[in-house]
């Protein structure tokens, strides 16, 4: 394992040398809060923030991205094709990400690229990313990370972990990717390598020890879906739910989207959106007809989804990373470990 030693005096001069070869993407304050955004000339990352309203997810997968284009002007001799726009995949660089939400990629990553189907969009700026986690030194009250298999120090799916050490930052080295990221931003020193993951080591203990919260998922997988669909606690859980679908834009996992078709003039452009499934409108089919027209159905079905399918389907975990966000921002509190701890307990009455 190659640790660097990056001085934080230094830290600005090598983020501008990236730029030479990178886009970078990080996270900014915005009024209050932080979100991630492309970091233009002259901004830097927000390395002291604890938590972001939004993840880095937009990075891979855009709230907004346009993916077929074409003319309707019959003068053109390809009118009426739609074809992939000519986006810009050159190397592009994420600092400052969160473990929680590097892991949260590559759960995202199992529905995006599978053997069936590669999605173009997705795949090629994954592969054009070089992603350089910040570990989380002081984890906030909502963390529940270490009880998802990521913690505060987690490496799943970074290419590089930074440690805050107060002068200066340890960089874990991970992959290749991440190799290439230090030298084109100049940051060279080799760190002592025994004492610095022994200085890692024991802010990572410190930073697991301060999550308290409890969520308990391994009874899930052994309970039937049928078991859980029909339990009677779904109507209390869905009771205060408001449908504002906060819960799901906010997490680092959760993929769902919508298709419209837009055409100004002559120019015709096809549009991938994220969407909510806690929207009636999700689901709308074209007669009219919704299979999940009632609010209990969808809270059922984004709880049934996070911790019952993925967790069946791929078995890897249930499909949240512990950022804490759909908790911290919900306007009527309706609590994810609270749900998980239920379900997992749940046991039916004969
Ligand atoms: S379900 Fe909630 S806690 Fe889990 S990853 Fe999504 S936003 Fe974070
Ligand atoms: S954030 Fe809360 S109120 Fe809004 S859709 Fe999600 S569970 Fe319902």
């Amino acid at each position: 394992m190659k640790v660097i030693k990056i001085d934080k005096n230094s830290w600005t001069k090598g983020i501008d040398k990236s730029r030479e070869a990178y886009k970078l993407f990080g996270p900014v304050k915005d009024k209050t809060i932080v979100i991630f955004k492309e970091l233009e000339q002259g901004m830097f990352p927000e390395m002291e923030y604890t938590d972001s309203v939004l993840s880095a997810k937009s990075v891979i997968f855009p709230q907004t991205e346009k993916i077929l284009g074409g003319s309707l002007d019959e003068s053109i001799e390809d009118h009426h094709i739609l074809k992939r726009p000519d986006t810009n995949y050159s190397p592009r660089a994420v600092l400052g990400i969160r473990p929680y939400d590097a892991k949260a990629i590559q759960l995202v990553k199992l529905n995006f690229d599978t053997e069936d189907y590669r999605d173009p969009y997705w795949c090629d700026a994954y592969e054009a990313t070089t992603f350089i986690g910040l570990a989380i030194n002081e984890p906030s009250a909502f963390d529940f990370s270490t009880l998802t298999d990521t913690g505060p120090f987690g490496e799943e799916g970074l290419d590089i972990l930074l440690v805050d050490c107060k002068e200066e930052y340890l960089a874990k080295v991970l992959t290749d990717k991440g190799e290439t990221f230090l030298k084109a931003s100049g940051f060279e020193e080799s760190a002592n390598t025994k004492p610095s993951l022994k200085t890692i080591k024991a802010l990572q203990s410190k930073a697991e020890k301060a999550i308290t919260s409890k969520i308990d998922s391994s009874k899930i997988k052994d309970k039937t879906i049928l078991e859980l669909y029909e339990a009677p606690f779904w109507d209390d859980l869905a009771f205060s739910c408001i449908n504002c679908g906060t819960c799901t834009y906010v997490c680092p996992t959760c993929w769902c989207f919508d298709i419209q078709d837009e055409t100004r003039g002559k120019t015709c452009s096809r549009f991938r959106n994220w969407d909510t499934c806690m929207d009636p409108l999700f689901t709308m089919h074209g007669s009219g007809h919704n299979p999940r027209g009632e609010k209990t159905q969808r809270v059922r079905q984004r709880f049934m989804h996070k911790l019952k399918y993925f967790l069946d389907k791929y078995d890897k975990g249930i499909m949240c990373v512990g950022c804490g966000r759909c908790v911290k921002h919900c306007p009527v509190n309706i609590d994810i470990r609270e749900v998980c701890n239920t379900m997992n307990s749940y046991e039916k009455q004969e």
